[in-house]
C-alpha cells in the first residue's frame, strides 16, 4: 500500500467541507490503481467524491551518455548507448494536486 495515499486521505478527511472531487498527480512509475483509493475511502466522507488522476510521464537520464529518454515498458536500459544505471528525473511523483469542494 502506498503510504502517501493514506496520508492524503487522512488529511482530506480532516477538512470540514464536502469534497466533490479529488485531483491526484501520479507518476507513471508509481503503481497506483483507483481501486486502492476506493478501498481506503469506502465508508468515509470521501466515498462519493470523484477521483481524477493526472499521469506524469516518466523521464530518465542516462548516467553514461546523459541523454534523456522515456523508459519504454519500464525498461531502464538507455536506448542510445544501452548502458544501465539511469537517474529517474520524473515519474515517481504522487501528490494531491487540488480538490473541488461544494460551496454552501
Ligand atoms: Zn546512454
Amino acid at each position: 500500500m502506498n503510504p502517501r495515499l493514506s496520508n492524503i486521505i487522512e488529511n482530506l478527511l480532516q477538512r470540514q467541507s464536502k469534497i466533490t472531487a479529488v485531483n491526484l498527480a501520479v507518476g507513471e512509475l508509481i503503481p497506483f490503481h483507483a481501486e486502492q483509493w476506493r478501498k481506503l475511502t469506502q465508508n468515509t466522507a470521501l466515498a462519493s467524491s470523484a477521483l481524477h488522476i493526472r499521469v506524469i510521464r516518466a523521464e530518465q537520464q542516462c548516467m553514461t551518455c546523459f541523454q534523456k529518454y522515456h523508459p519504454e515498458n519500464l525498461d531502464t536500459n538507455c536506448p542510445y548507448c544501452k548502458s544501465v544505471g539511469a537517474k529517474i528525473i520524473a515519474g515517481e511523483e504522487f501528490y494531491l494536486e487540488s480538490v473541488e469542494e461544494e460551496n454552501e
